[in-house]
């Protein structure tokens, strides 16, 4: 199970779904937030590659895994 604060690589495996902050080569871009799914991977950058790091902000668990929304 991952934290609040884990970092994460692309190609590494999303471990819960929720905002990450993505940092960059400093360069091209700031930090900023984006989602990712759980079980997802994480992408490369298209400008930087595999340079970017996703740090886990807030876990928000996907509203159709929710245990009041998803279909079984
Ligand atoms: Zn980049």
């Amino acid at each position: 199970m991952a934290n609040v604060g884990d970092v994460f690589k692309p190609g590494q495996e999303v471990p819960h779904s929720g905002i990450y902050r993505v940092v960059h080569d400093t360069v091209h871009h700031d930090e900023h937030e984006v989602t990712c799914v759980y079980g997802e991977h994480f992408p490369p950058c298209n400008h930087c590659g595999e340079h970017p790091r996703f740090i886990l902000e807030h876990i928000a668990i996907h509203v159709k895994w929710h245990k009041h929304f998803k279909k079984d």
